[in-house]
C-alpha cells in the first residue's frame, strides 16, 4: 500500500495515522522528538530536525504524499519537501497560518472581519498602537503561540511597558515583526469552521462547533452550537471557503471565530486538523481525520452529517489516569487517550466525546 508522511509527532498526527490505517495506508512520522503520540502508532518514523536536508530527502523518498500536523515548521523546510514529493496542504497555507499578521491581512483582503490590530516590534510601538486601538487589548507573539501561550492581556493603554516586558523577548525573526496587539473582542460566543477541500476543489464543512476555552486552552466543543452561532455560521463558512480557495488548499482547515452582535470576527486559522473537530470521530459520518486523509490522497470526501442530535467533546487537560475508570464506566462516552506518560497542568492528555441520540 501507499505510505503517508506526517510532519509532527503529536496527538493530531496520531489520530491521522489511525484514520490512514483504516483506509489501508501506512504512516511515516517525521518529528524532532524521539517518541510521541504519533510516532508510537506509525509504521515508520524518523527523528530529525525539519531543517535537516538529508533526513528530509530520505523521508521524501519513502512516502507517497506528505502532510503536517502542526504549523510551527519553517515553511522553507516544507518547500524543500514539496520539491521532492506531493505535500498537502500547500506551503502557502503554512506561510499564512503560522504568522498572525499574514492570516489577518488575508482575511481583511477577502472581506472578512478581524479584531483591530497593529504589528509591534518594541514597547514604543505598543504604546503607539494602544493609543490607536484602545484597551482592553491582547498582545500576542506573531509566531509559535498555541493554547494561549505567548499572550499578555492589557487592560489599560498606559500598560505598554509592563505588557512588553511580560511577553519576554520573542525570538528574533529573519523577516516580520515579533508581536501583534489586538483589540479584545467582547464576544457572545466562540466557534470554529471545519472545512475539507479535495484535490478537485470540492469543499465540505461540518457543523460549526461552539468552543469554550479555559485559560486560553480549548475545554469543550459542542454541536449544534447555540442560535447566535448558527445565525453567523454561513458568513463565517464563506470566509473560510474563500481562504481555502485563495490558497488552493487541500486537506482539512479550521478557522476560529468570535460571534459578536455585528457578526462573525475571524480570530485565527489552523492549516491542519483541529482540536475543535475531535468530536467528528464519533459525532460525524466521516471524521476530520478521515477526510484529511481522503483529501490528500485524492479520494472522494465523506459525509459530514451528524450521527446524533447533539455531540460534545471535552478535553482532558492536565487529567490524571485515575479519572479514566469513571469515564470508561459512562455509557456512550468515547474515551481517547494520547499515550502521554506524564500529566502536567495544561497538558492535553486525551478527550472524551459524547453523542446524544
Ligand atoms: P490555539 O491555537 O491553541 O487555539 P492560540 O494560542 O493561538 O490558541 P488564540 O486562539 O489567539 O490563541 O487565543 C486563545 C483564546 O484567547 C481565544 O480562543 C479567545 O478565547 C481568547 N482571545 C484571543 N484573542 C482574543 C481577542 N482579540 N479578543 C478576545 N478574546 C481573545
Ligand atoms: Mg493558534
Ligand atoms: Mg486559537
Amino acid at each position: 500500500g501507499s505510505t503517508i508522511g506526517i510532519l509532527g509527532g503529536g496527538q493530531l498526527g496520531r489520530m491521522l495515522a489511525v484514520a490512514a490505517a483504516q483506509l489501508g495506508y501506512r504512516s511515516h512520522v517525521y518529528a524532532p522528538e524521539a517518541t510521541g503520540p504519533a510516532t508510537e502508532v506509525a509504521a515508520e518514523w524518523t527523528q530529525g530536525r525539519f531543517e535537516d536536508a538529508d533526513a528530509m530527502r530520505a523521508f521524501a523518498a519513502r512516502v507517497d504524499v506528505a502532510t503536517y500536523e502542526f504549523e510551527n515548521i519553517d515553511p522553507q523546510a516544507v518547500a524543500f519537501l514539496s520539491g521532492r514529493v506531493r505535500v498537502h496542504p500547500p506551503v502557502r497555507a503554512l506561510d499564512v497560518a503560522r504568522y498572525r499578521p499574514n492570516e489577518k491581512a488575508l482575511v481583511t483582503e477577502l472581506g472578512g472581519r478581524t479584531a483591530p490590530y497593529r504589528e509591534v516590534a518594541s514597547a514604543a510601538d505598543l504604546a503607539r498602537a494602544l493609543r490607536e486601538i484602545g484597551a482592553p487589548a491582547i498582545l500576542k507573539t506573531t509566531l509559535f503561540g498555541y493554547d494561549g501561550k505567548g499572550q499578555v492581556r492589557i487592560d489599560d493603554i498606559g500598560d505598554a511597558e509592563a505588557a512588553w516586558a511580560a511577553l519576554g523577548s520573542p525570538p528574533a525573526l529573519p523577516a516580520g515583526v515579533p508581536a501583534i496587539v489586538e483589540g479584545r473582542i467582547d464576544f457572545l460566543a466562540e466557534f470554529s469552521v471545519l472545512l475539507a477541500r479535495g484535490r478537485d476543489g470540492q469543499v465540505v464543512t461540518w457543523d460549526t462547533p461552539e468552543n469554550v476555552h479555559h485559560d486560553g486552552i480549548l475545554a469543550t466543543s459542542t454541536v449544534p452550537a447555540r442560535g447566535v452561532i448558527v445565525e453567523q455560521a454561513e458568513a463565517a463558512i464563506d470566509v473560510a471557503r474563500n481562504i481555502a480557495e485563495r490558497l488552493d488548499y487541500v486537506g482539512v482547515m479550521a478557522a476560529e471565530f468570535f460571534a459578536t452582535p455585528d457578526g462573525p470576527v475571524f480570530n485565527e486559522m489552523a492549516p491542519r486538523v483541529h482540536n475543535s473537530g475531535h468530536w467528528t470521530i464519533e459525532g460525524a459520518e466521516c471524521s476530520q481525520f478521515e477526510n484529511h486523509i481522503r483529501a490528500i490522497c485524492g479520494l472522494p470526501l465523506g459525509s459530514t452529517a451528524l450521527t446524533g442530535a447533539r455531540v460534545t467533546m471535552e478535553n482532558l487537560v492536565g487529567a490524571q489516569a485515575d479519572a479514566w475508570p469513571r469515564l470508561l464506566a459512562e455509557p456512550g462516552a468515547h474515551l481517547h487517550l494520547y499515550g502521554k506518560g506524564d500529566s502536567r497542568p495544561g497538558r492535553k492528555m486525551g478527550h472524551v466525546t459524547r453523542v446524544m441520540r
